[in-house]
């Protein structure tokens, strides 16, 4: 498989100045390739390119702009084996997976914004004063740099790219430094389609690459006007400090802790295939992960009996193996952090570890699929984000104490609830404070919904006509008749 290592500077591909980052294949450990980063004099060079860009992309109509978006989207459908491949590669999912799930919405994600661009809508012009003609534009913003996580890398670049672009912005995007790959061999087909300058791809670490970014010390004008992050609450934090000094706009995506909650009535077989699924997909690396479960006391006993079973159940192996169904954790590093996660919970005496819990010996950074019984609402593995395959279970009483158990959380992103009974389901969905509420399911997103988060998750949408809308702005244009 030919693997692209060099950065889109400009509209020119070059080697990275700065150190050589070692990519690895988390299914086994082994080096994949090196990817020398961007120094800083290139990440200034991509921001002066996409600033060159700006002044003629932004001018161009949405119809220009929504054809080359859907022709990036033919592209990358043209070649979504190659990419499957390249993804489970870089971060040790099942191949299929990448191929028959994440491709799809990628691709969905460019033609859904292809469209969007051409149906932005707002308050009709007309005299809101005496002999004055109100407008409303919405123009772009300028030069938007997007900082993306690991979890599911070409996805956060479609999801960062594609309303950037069809606004009419021109874009920086900085994949994980330990995920670059896709977002690398996407770059080699944009490049073919798009002006240069209009998108452009620097890769490496977050002190050295990401944040030059949004602070520019060396550059005497803002050139980026806005920052998007989906990533940790720190670095969130970090970002918003130093977007302080320029002012510029800032869109964050930062984790999760979903709540799901089980009401007795609920349908056993479904809410354990469901959690089977949506706590463990990706092993458990995602922020919306169905990952903190209150169960209500009749169905509480029931529930960790099948979902124990189920959890055991999950087959977990390389990219490529048959039946595979999870895959390693991205690196030796994170696997630690939710190992030692797993062994916090157990030192509390109280809790009970009923499937998994281990690293897995041999090669790769895999962990067993986890389930937690008998948590506690003030316990850590209830409060914090793991960011792998372990789900813990707490017992609740009723409605009233599970909403305030649910809302008593920093995180916002996402929620679930499960029962037959719809107007239960309503009345807690209405008062949860989370971006987003499934009822009976979990994990679904689609490109015409929001995606983002309240409190500490962050704010700004991702998807959606609102996503379209948090990359422009509205201005009003006023005439004297
Ligand atoms: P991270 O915050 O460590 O890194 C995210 C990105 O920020 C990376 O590209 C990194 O290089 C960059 N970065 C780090 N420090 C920086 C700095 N000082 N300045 C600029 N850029 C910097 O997060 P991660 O470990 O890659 O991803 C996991 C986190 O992302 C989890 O907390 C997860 O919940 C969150 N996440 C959120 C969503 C969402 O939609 N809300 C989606 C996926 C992941």
């Amino acid at each position: 498989m030919k693997l692209s290592t060099q950065l889109l500077i400009d509209g020119q591909f070059v080697t990275g100045d700065g150190q050589a980052e070692p990519i690895l294949n988390p299914a086994t450990g082994e080096l994949i390739a090196s990817v020398p980063e961007a120094s800083f004099e290139q990440v200034n060079r991509a921001v002066n390119g996409a600033q060159r860009a700006f002044a003629q992309w932004s001018r161009t109509t949405p119809a220009q702009r929504s054809t080359l978006l859907l022709r990036l989207a033919d592209a990358i459908e043209r070649h979504a084996e190659e990419f499957a491949a390249l993804e489970s590669l870089n971060c040790g999912k099942p191949y299929l997976a990448v191929l028959n799930d994440e491709l799809p919405a990628v691709v969905d994600c460019f033609r859904f914004f292809a469209g969007a661009a051409r149906c932005l809508q707002g308050p009709l012009a007309g005299e809101y004063i005496e002999g004055h003609t109100s407008m409303i534009r919405r123009d772009p913003i300028g030069v938007v740099g997007s900082i993306a996580p690991w979890n599911y890398p070409l996805m956060m670049a479609a999801w960062k790219m594609a309303p950037v672009l069809a606004a009419g912005n021109t874009v920086v995007l900085k994949p994980s430094e330990q995920t670059p790959l896709t977002a690398l061999r996407l770059a080699e087909l944009a490049s073919e389609l798009f002006p240069r300058g209009v998108i452009n791809i620097v890769c490496g670490r977050g002190e050295s690459v990401g944040a030059p970014l949004v602070e520019h010390p060396l550059v005497e004008h803002p050139l980026v006007r806005m920052v998007s992050l989906t990533g940790d609450i720190a670095t969130g934090q970090k970002i918003l400090q130093s977007a302080a000094r320029t002012m510029k706009r800032t869109h964050l995506e930062l984790g999760g802790k979903a709540p799901v909650i089980i009401f007795d009535d609920a349908d056993l077989e479904a809410v354990v295939a469901g959690i089977r699924t949506f706590g463990f997909y990706n092993a458990g690396q995602d922020c919306t992960a169905a990952c903190r479960i209150y169960a209500q006391g009749k169905i509480y006993d029931k529930f960790v009996a099948a979902m124990t079973d189920a959890v055991a159940s999950i087959k977990v192996g390389g990219p490529r193996e048959e039946g595979v169904e999870m895959g390693p954790l991205i690196s030796d590093r994170q696997r630690n952090r939710v190992a030692s996660f797993v062994e916090r919970a157990q030192s509390s005496g109280h809790v009970e570890v009923t499937a998994g819990g281990k690293i897995r010996p041999g090669n790769g950074f895999f962990f067993e699929p986890t389930l937690i019984a008998h948590a506690r609402q003030e316990d850590e593995i209830v409060r914090r984000e793991v960011f792998g395959p372990v789900v813990s279970v707490t017992r609740f009483s009723d409605a009233e104490q599970v909403v305030q158990w649910a809302n008593d959380s920093d995180y916002g992103l996402a929620s679930s609830v499960w029962t037959k009974d719809l107007s239960l389901a309503s009345k807690v969905a209405s008062h949860l404070q989370y971006g987003c509420t499934w009822i009976n399911t979990h994990f679904m997103l689609t490109s015409e919904m929001p995606h983002g988060g309240m409190k500490m998750s962050g704010y700004g949408k991702d998807l959606s006509l609102y996503a379209l809308e948090d990359y422009t702005v509205p201005r009003h244009i006023m005439l004297k008749l």
